[in-house]
């Protein structure tokens, strides 16, 4: 069994985002300490605090360093709650096992970094302990992989990823990291047994909007959540509007709805079970009909090979999106849904047809 899968789903993960002063790190820890102590909701599993903390621009508060290991050492004596903190040198790792941390994190924007990867990964060889990897800043999943590996290949046996959304420009508003679901989830199909650990703080970065996320995350078949919990939020001197107080966190966790993932032994599927195989030949015609589409296009090319006529043809292309959206509307699917799997199959078809276009075996032969 994972150390990241206990009996009681989710794993919990809570604490500030950044330790500031021993009577906060205390004082958040104990009061965590005392969430599900009840058997009302799940408990915190793992406190977490940043040490050193990677700050956008130069001049914020950048971690107390040293020091706060020596709280969180406290935390785990006088309370015995598990303790992680965010590692992104070599230095920083030397100290955690000084001062007995349970479990590391790498952060996002080390993740990034396959060289800064490789060197957290070397020094962690023949160490035993638990080590969560964040996802990239950028929706890359083969770099979120690669990072997990390396750490594989240095012999860490429980390894955890953590999902805490995608910056971008601006991000469209609503999330401070855009979630981008599908990333996740092709994570959990390359690597399966990879216990999935979803950060609804640092995605919504807003508190407001931390109980949806996290609920979503459950239907999603994650594992655990990383909540960040402050004392006194609107004071924090890190990420200040995304922290919860632990009362809040405990009120989340009791209403939030845990799902299982389906067996079969489960009995009560059969419904689900036909529903199943609807869908997959369903499927498997959708997937005939596009590569009769594609057949098609491809007749469609030798045609404007022979005429001269670009494959890209932006009436025909408007036309398509038009009447398929309507379509679609008259269906009660969402138009922008159709519109992104047209974009991907009108691509697919224009690439066959410049294959076509451009294939010099089909050169009109001079006589002369
Ligand atoms: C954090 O957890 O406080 C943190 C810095 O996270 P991230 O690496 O996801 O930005
Ligand atoms: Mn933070």
């Amino acid at each position: 069994m994972s150390f990241f899968r206990r009996e009681q789903r989710p794993f919990v993960i809570a604490g500030p985002c950044s330790a500031e002063t021993r009577e906060q790190v205390l004082q958040t820890a104990v009061a965590l300490k005392k969430i599900g102590q009840d058997n009302t909701c799940v408990p915190v599993q793992l406190f977490r605090a940043g040490v050193w903390k990677p700050r956008t621009r130069p001049g914020s508060f950048e971690g107390v360093g040293e020091e706060a290991l020596g709280w969180l050492k406290e935390v785990k004596d006088t309370l015995g709650l598990l303790v992680t903190v965010e590692v992104a040198e070599t230095a920083h790792i030397e100290l955690a096992l000084k001062y007995n941390i349970d479990v590391l994190w790498v952060g996002a924007r080390t993740t990034v970094n396959p060289f800064q990867v490789q060197h957290l990964a070397d020094a962690l060889k023949g160490v035993k302990i638990p080590v969560m990897v964040k996802n990239p800043v950028n929706p890359d999943v083969a770099l979120w992989q690669g990072a997990i590996e390396r750490f594989e290949r240095a012999g860490i046996e429980d390894i955890a990823a953590i999902h805490r959304g995608f910056s971008g420009y601006g991000n469209g508003g609503s999330y401070r990291n855009e979630p981008n679901w599908p990333i996740p989830i092709e994570l959990k199909r390359r690597k399966p047994g990879l216990p999935m650990i979803c950060d609804p703080s640092h995605i919504s970065g807003k508190r407001d909007r931390i109980a949806e996320v996290a609920q979503k995350a459950m239907d999603m078949d994650f594992d655990g959540l990383m909540v960040e919990t402050h004392p006194r939020p609107d004071e924090a001197w890190s990420d200040a509007d995304q922290q919860v107080t632990p009362e809040t966190l405990q009120f989340i966790l009791l209403h939030l709805v845990v799902r299982r993932e389906y067996t079969e032994e489960m009995g009560m599927g059969i419904e689900l079970e036909y529903l199943r195989q609807l869908m997959d030949s369903l499927d498997a015609e959708i997937i005939d009909l596009v590569a009769r589409r594609m057949e098609l296009s491809e007749r469609m090319g030798a045609i404007k090979r022979a005429f001269n006529i670009t494959a890209y043809q932006p009436d025909r292309w408007r036309e398509i999106v038009e009447t398929r959206s309507a379509r679609a509307l008259g269906h009660n699917l969402d138009k922008d849904f159709i519109l992104k799997l047209y974009e991907l199959i009108h691509h697919e078809s224009i690439k066959k047809q410049l294959a076509i276009l451009q294939d010099p075996s089909k050169e009109i032969k001079s006589n002369s």
